[in-house]
């Protein structure tokens, strides 16, 4: 088990998701990252080890100011523990973004066709196989919304997950989904928060 927590709202994402992950620490993870969206874009930032660590590294850095975001506390179940493989994940655009806790059981079928049609994978997990699903789709249905993107992959996906997906392209939303694994919604006005469990939010 290890962390989700995502925000999209007026405040400031960052140190809402710091606070919600160190809520989900006692759960054990080996790596941790978070993904802010802002006037500046996107920005991603993943560390091997603790939430302390992902803090350290963020500290000075411009860009995380944004009001919408996702992070991630990963316990290694496919691929190894380091920076390369510890979530978000994202598509060969670097457009769709996924953090998931869980295990997708197909994702070396999945990984073999999406292959096949030229996708570049940068990690070794099977969550990865998650955003590059969204982009095959969406490459074949060019005018779907994401939400509408993400059904359609969890559809062709065995496995538990609990996740979250983030679009560069609806860049004020947040996509959530779960099988198995728990997720718990918290809606507010004018924002909304995700995670893992009640402690993250
Ligand atoms: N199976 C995924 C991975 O190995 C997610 C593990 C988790 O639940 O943190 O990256």
């Amino acid at each position: 088990m290890c962390g989700i927590v995502g925000y999209a709202g007026n405040d400031r994402a960052l140190p809402i998701l710091i606070d919600g992950l160190k809520n989900l620490e006692y759960r054990g993870y080996d790596s941790a990252g978070v993904l802010i969206s802002g006037a500046k874009g996107v920005r991603v930032e993943r560390v091997v080890g603790r939430v302390s660590n992902l803090e350290k590294k963020l500290q000075g850095k411009r860009g995380f100011e944004g009001s919408v975001g996702m992070a991630h506390t990963r316990w290694a179940t496919h691929g190894g523990v380091s920076e390369r493989n510890a979530h978000p994940h994202a598509d060969c655009k670097n457009e769709i973004y996924v953090i998931h806790n869980g295990i997708i059981e197909n994702f070396k079928e999945l990984k073999q066709e999406l292959g096949e049609k030229r996708h570049a994978f940068k990690s070794e997990t099977d969550t990865e196989v998650i955003a590059h699903l969204i982009e095959q789709i969406r490459k074949e249905r060019p005018n779907l919304p994401i939400e509408e993107l993400v059904r359609q992959a969890l559809r062709k996906i065995k496995g538990t997950y609990g996740l979250v997906v983030f679009d560069a392209r609806e860049p004020e939303k947040l996509v959530a989904a779960r099988n198995f694994s728990p997720l718990m919604l918290g809606i507010g006005k004018g924002e909304s928060i995700i995670g893992a469990e009640a402690n993250a939010i």
